[in-house]
């Protein structure tokens, strides 16, 4: 049984942390430059630790299982709390939030916080796993979001439901990628984590699948997150061998990327039908373009995906202070980064992880 994840699993300690390396005094210069120079530019808004997948590289059964215990609603940041978060960041210098978690669609009224966030000037988009998105895409859009990613990791029904865990058909995800192209969330970027030997053989049918539409397919390298996916390397299928398979069906070129600190690296079809992305996350890494933020449902702030701790911003919301207080905190976590984990993978051994379930891909 699993008791509420320990310390060592998921740590989360406040700022004020023994721990934590000293804050550098803030001189209110905008932007503000990490350690490394990278200003900040993302945030990723985890709503929800809970998933009604179990996909085996996030969420495995045995330890994510009907005793373990989720974050209670007390504890999750409230709409109102999220929004005030999200504005102090965009006069930071944030210009895109994405809504993530979990399962994003899980947390009710998701529609009420979209709502608030596309008042603040800066582009929204949300990653579903599509179960919901059916349901969900013309009340989502209608209230302010313009783009969605689903994550799709095979069109096989039967290595589908394997790797989801739960059973859950391809078709209805199929489904939610159709009804936000029509409710205008399109195009759909479709991430698939490909794992070598369980769902590679599918790189070639949803190449095939997604060529010649609109949507944009990208394989993202799996990668050593959290502390329970039973990561090791053999099971990761390096992106330039997702581009030589597909290539040789189908001829490639690449293209440059859209902007800079763009993860993805993009390539055409030679024949005019489209583009795909793939994300080296670990034989590529991109750590020296990394501009983003990560708010945990709880009101934790990550400045890396593989961090082993956040920062309480809720403890210093709930404390009564006010935006200048928490401007200046925000500001001192970012000028104190220094996160380049995919960099330094194999040198540097962290013990424990923040979970992408909880913190969000
Ligand atoms: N539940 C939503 C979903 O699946 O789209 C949003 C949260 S999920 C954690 C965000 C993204 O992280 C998904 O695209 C998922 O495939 C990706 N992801 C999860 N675990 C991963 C891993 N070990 N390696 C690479 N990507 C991973
Ligand atoms: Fe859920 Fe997304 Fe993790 Fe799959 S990847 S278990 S859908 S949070
Ligand atoms: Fe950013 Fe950390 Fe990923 Fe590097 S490892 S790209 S710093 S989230």
């Amino acid at each position: 049984m699993n008791a509420r994840p320990p310390t060592s699993i998921i740590p989360i300690q406040p700022i004020a942390s023994a721990a934590a390396a000293p804050l550098p005094v803030d001189d209110g210069a905008t932007p503000a430059g990490d350690r490394l120079g990278r200003t900040m530019h993302d945030l990723r808004i985890s709503v929800t630790d809970r998933c009604n997948f179990r996909c085996t590289y996030c969420m495995p059964k045995d330890v994510f299982d009907r005793d373990h215990a989720f974050l209670p609603r007390s504890e999750l940041l409230s709409f109102e709390e999220i929004v005030r978060i999200a504005r102090l960041f965009v006069e930071q210098g944030v210009r895109k939030i994405r809504i993530t978690g979990g399962e994003p669609l899980l947390r009710k009224q998701l529609e009420r916080l979209i709502e608030q966030l596309a008042r603040l000037d800066v582009e929204i988009t949300l990653t579903t796993n599509g179960a919901l998105l059916a349901q969900q895409a013309r009340k989502l859009a209608d209230a302010g979001l313009r783009r969605v990613t689903v994550s799709l990791d095979a069109l096989d029904d039967a290595v589908f439901q394997r790797m989801n865990d739960v059973g859950f058909p391809v078709g209805r995800v199929l489904e939610g990628i159709a009804a936000a192209a029509d409710a205008g969330l399109g195009p759909v970027k479709v991430n698939c984590v490909v794992k070598r030997g369980v769902n590679d053989g599918e790189i070639l049918p949803l190449a095939r699948h997604f060529r010649g539409s609109p949507h944009i397919l990208r394989f993202i390298e799996f990668m050593d997150v959290g502390s329970h996916n039973g990561w090791n390397l053999d099971a990761v299928l390096a992106s330039r061998e997702v581009i030589a398979r597909i290539s040789d069906a189908f001829p490639l070129d690449p293209i440059e990327p859209g902007y800079r600190g763009e993860v993805a690296e993009r390539w055409r079809y030679r024949d005019g039908q489209g583009e795909i992305g793939v994300i080296s996350s670990v034989t590529h890494a991109f750590c020296r373009d990394c501009t983003r933020m990560r708010l945990s449902p709880e009101g934790q702030l990550f400045t890396c995906l593989f961090a082993d701790r956040g920062h309480d911003l809720r403890g210093t919301l709930r404390g009564g202070s006010d935006d200048a207080a928490l401007t200046s905190l925000i500001r001192a976590i970012w000028r104190n980064r220094d996160d380049r984990y995919s960099e330094l993978r194999g040198e540097a051994t962290r013990a424990a992880k923040v979970e992408m379930s909880y913190i969000g891909g």
